[in-house]
């Protein structure tokens, strides 16, 4: 087998599409994260390529459990997922952290998945980590994390983060891609439940109160009270399993291996009831309808017919002199036209 700190052929030449799929399934990092860049390239030959390539590793993919892990910042995302993906690789287990960060959209960087974040992780030799994907819409980001998600599970890593951001619609999106959902919480009073959309609770198959340790012990117990009766009587979002409320430390490292437990424990209940397999199918019909619209559109704003009109019927639209409702269905009309 490959060593993983083999310099394959160097960067110079181009890969062919067999060697990045032999490389990937030789586990190879270099060419593992060469496939990445290239799914994350919006250039159509680049899409050509990572097609192929994703064709080549299909059968290869799924081995793994997918874990999506939210919160707001400051929860500790990023703490926890070093403490708790040191831990999990320390149990031999080779671990992908992958991100979802809308912000890197307006911010041009990634905040999330962050390897400086995570400086004993990212040294650790079982572990992959990979910042979010800038650029593009929500909807474009989380294709392409779907994809290294498959390119990572057929390189060999059997656990898969999938690390969001607790705004906007991005821990929806993540949802649609993993099997478990960890909610982290902070510790405060029943104001914050308030103020928090209780439709996050909905999508969480555990939930877990950050930073219990020294002062803040006592505290986290209470909001994790506070919080499993406010939701109490919730329909859980995976059919059978009831969510469990948890404190952990990514400090201390109390409550972590619980966590773990509990992650198997839902891997193996899912499995029996074969609700893990009909999730995953669900989410390749999602992948594939979310690749139907992609080209679509690609499609649709390629056409020369739009590509010429386009810019006058915007301009009309947005001096009013046109409407937003007739515009758009000359435009459909047309594209369909020809
Ligand atoms: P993120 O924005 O959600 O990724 O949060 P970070 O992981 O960057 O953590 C935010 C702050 O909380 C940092 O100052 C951390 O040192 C602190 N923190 C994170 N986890 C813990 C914990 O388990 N206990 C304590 N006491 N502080 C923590």
């Amino acid at each position: 087998m490959t060593s993983e700190r083999t310099p394959f052929p160097r960067r110079a030449r181009a890969l062919t599409v067999e060697d990045y799929v032999i490389g990937i399934l030789q586990s190879n990092r270099t060419i593992l994260a060469r496939a990445i860049t290239m799914i994350e390239s919006n250039a159509p030959h680049h899409r050509e390529i990572s097609e192929k390539i994703l064709q080549g590793i299909l059968p290869h993919s799924g081995k793994s459990i997918r874990i999506g892990i939210t919160g707001v910042p400051g929860v500790g995302k990023s703490t926890f997922i070093e403490a708790f993906g040191c831990k999990i690789c320390d149990l031999g287990h080779k671990l992908a952290v992958l991100a979802i960060d809308p912000s890197s959209r307006i911010h041009g960087g990634s905040i999330l998945g962050d390897k400086t974040r995570m400086e004993k992780l990212s040294t650790h030799p079982s572990a992959f980590i990979r910042p979010s994907p800038a650029g593009g819409q929500l909807g474009g980001v989380a294709q392409k994390t779907r994809e290294t998600i498959y390119l990572c599970e057929a390189a060999g890593f059997d656990v898969i983060f999938v690390e969001t951001v607790g705004v906007g619609q991005s821990e929806t999106t993540v949802r649609s891609m993993v099997d478990f959902f960890l909610l982290l919480l902070l510790a405060g009073g029943g104001d914050e439940l308030q103020g928090m959309k209780k439709g996050i609770f909905e999508m969480a198959d555990a939930v877990a109160i950050t930073k219990a340790d020294g002062d803040n012990i006592h505290r986290a117990e209470l909001a994790r009270v506070e919080y499993a009766a406010a939701i109490h009587g919730l329909e859980p979002t995976t059919p059978g399993w009831s969510i469990p409320f948890l404190t952990c430390s990514s400090m201390t490292g109390e409550g972590l291996d619980r966590i773990w437990k509990i992650i198997e424990h839902f891997h193996k209940e899912t499995e029996a009831s074969s609700y893990f397999r009909q999730r995953r199918e669900r989410q390749r019909v999602d992948w594939m309808r979310g690749l139907v619209e992609e080209l679509l559109l690609q499609h649709f704003y390629n056409h020369p017919e739009i590509a010429s009109r386009l810019a006058t019927a915007e301009k009309e639209v947005a001096e009013g002199s046109a409407s937003a409702i007739v515009t758009a269905r000359e435009l459909v009309a047309a594209f369909l036209a020809k």
